[in-house]
């Protein structure tokens, strides 16, 4: 019994002489490496060569400081919430007597912690952060061997912690801010 019109009849068709030679198929082969040759090569060397990152690329997140240096973030749990991932969290302290040149708000994140093996670069976090303090930049986040070591913490979050110079985010910003 047919169920469908769709079967095909098989045919062991006999190979010609040139199809057993296999000689112009791998010319064939040979005549389409050649060519790739010529053409403009896809790949590049990375690490040595690195392509221009897309503007709307989201890698390692930045805690910011304000202009006199002190961090932005208030603790106040909001990017946590946010996160669909659930990759971030934090311990809030209350800021002490002195500690007003570290600390914008009476509150900060004592701990800040980022399982970057968790996220999902949504950036969801920068969106919901009513103090412009976490943003997502254009850094790759290294490759390591131990799962513990994608737990970022402050020394890794904070600008200024892993390099002198201030990360550049005024895209970022001027996007957030049309929102
Ligand atoms: S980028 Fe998304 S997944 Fe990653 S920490 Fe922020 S909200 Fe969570
Ligand atoms: S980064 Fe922003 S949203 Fe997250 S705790 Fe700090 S101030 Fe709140």
């Amino acid at each position: 019994m047919q169920l469908t019109n769709r079967s095909q009849v098989v045919v062991n068709k006999q190979m010609s002489f040139w199809e057993k030679m296999y000689l112009p198929a791998v010319l064939g082969g040979l005549a389409i490496t050649i060519k790739h040759l010529f053409r403009k090569k896809v790949t590049v060397k990375y690490p040595e060569q690195k392509r221009e990152m897309s503007g709307v690329y989201r890698g390692w997140h930045v805690l910011k400081r304000d202009e006199q240096g002190r961090e932005n973030c208030t603790a106040c749990g909001l990017c946590a919430v946010a996160c669909p991932a659930e990759a971030i969290t934090m311990t809030a302290a209350e800021r002490k007597k002195g500690e007003e040149h570290l600390y914008r708000e009476e509150k900060y994140a004592a701990v800040y912690e980022i399982n970057m093996l968790r996220c999902i670069y949504c950036g969801l976090c920068e969106e919901a952060c009513p103090k412009e303090a976490i943003f997502l930049t254009d850094r790759i986040v290294p490759s390591d061997f131990l799962r513990t070591n994608f737990i970022f913490g402050k020394d890794k979050l904070v600008e200024g912690n892993t390099s002198d110079t201030r990360i550049d985010i005024s895209q970022r910003i001027k996007a957030h801010r049309k929102q």
